[in-house]
């Protein structure tokens, strides 16, 4: 939710020569096109969709939001490159959320193009599938806002647009990407790298003779990924996060081709740049327990700041300010597991100690 270096709303992609979001197929290796596709209502602006054009067809990175205005965009960019939605082969798919995965599923269904997804989104589509069924008739984030001490913000959530998933938005992928494995694309292999944290079954893909890596949110080049906001709720979300971080340090520097914003030269750069940055949140979450002695999640998140401004809590909206509480319960948690702190369940959310 915070960020460093450049505004997205600002940012400029080498490969266009103009703003990262503005439409079109544009080339940023020889044979992959960028393809940004919008995402009205989100502060986001649009999600890039990558295509990969190999012998055997196109492979596409990430799918989009299935919205008309983005289907028609994807249909026409494509065209711009002399393709069509019949000779896409497969989808390899970051991870679960909607930006990315839904019209995948939809045109993979549709046209028959194979749609990977990592197995551990397994529990979060199921989740998706029993909404308003079976007795589930709450979001499951409430629950997780409970425990970060902020029953007041999930009641108001309680309270907004419940809409129900459409199921064909949702459908099973065909292939459940589990540990790390190899994909032939034409002439390249994509190697895909489980990386947890943003979701528990994230996925990067790098090209290495290319030199360039798909990095879905796990390594975003303006923004941090909202980290904790997963349900079921995932055991350490932030420590996954780092690790999985540190797993793409082990790779070689390669050029970012991030879901979210413009082309960036250095993984290495970005990587290091996310570690130092939740660092620096985990050292300020501290002395915040340290201060008051004990607290829960959302009264540490309101000592922190928000965003790249540094905004106070009481200036984001309710939605941010959900999110912002169950990233604060996700960096507690991970100074509990770094015995920085210690934890205790109590029926307002739980309540954390500097130890
Ligand atoms: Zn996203």
């Amino acid at each position: 939710m915070s960020t460093g270096g450049i505004a997205t709303g600002h940012a400029v992609s080498p490969d266009s020569g103009r703003h990262w979001a503005d439409e079109g197929a544009w080339e940023v290796a020889e044979g992959i096109h960028r393809i940004p596709l919008p995402l009205p209502m989100d502060a986001l602006k649009a999600v890039n969709v990558y295509v990969v054009q190999g012998d055997d067809g196109l492979t596409l990175i990430d799918g989009g939001w299935s919205i008309p205005v983005a289907r028609e965009l994807l249909d026409t960019s494509l065209r711009s490159i002399g393709s069509g939605f019949g000779d896409i082969k497969r989808f390899l798919v970051t991870h679960v959320h909607r930006d990315h995965f839904t019209l995948a599923t939809v045109l993979g269904h549709e046209y028959g193009a194979d749609v990977a997804l990592g197995r551990e989104e397994q529990p979060a589509l199921e989740l998706l599938h029993r909404a308003g069924r079976d007795g589930l008739d709450e979001s499951p984030f409430l629950a997780v806002l409970r425990t970060a001490g902020a029953e007041e913000i999930a009641r108001l959530w309680a309270a907004g647009p419940g809409d129900l998933p459409n199921p064909v938005d949702w459908a099973f992928p065909d292939t459940w990407l589990e540990g790390d494995r190899t994909f032939d694309v034409g002439r390249r292999r994509l190697d895909a790298v489980h990386t947890p944290g943003h979701t528990p079954g994230h996925y990067v893909f790098a090209d290495q003779a290319e030199g360039v890596l798909f990095s879905g949110d796990h390594v975003l080049p303006t923004i941090t990924p909202s980290i904790g906001f997963t349900v079921p709720p995932a055991d350490q979300p932030l420590g996954q996060f780092m690790a999985s971080l540190a797993r793409v340090r082990e790779l070689p520097d390669l050029r970012i081709l991030p879901a979210h914003g413009p082309v960036a030269p250095s993984s290495y750069q970005r990587v290091d740049e996310l570690l130092a940055h939740h660092e620096d949140r985990l050292d300020l979450c501290l002395a915040s327990l340290k201060e008051r002695g004990s607290a829960t999640s959302l009264v540490v998140a309101k000592d922190l700041g928000w965003t790249r401004h540094e905004r106070a809590f009481g200036e984001l909206d309710v939605f941010s300010q959900g999110m912002a509480a169950m990233e604060t319960k996700a960096h507690l948690d991970l100074l509990v597991a770094r015995d920085q702190a210690s934890a205790v369940d109590l029926p307002d959310g739980v309540v954390y100690r500097a130890s």
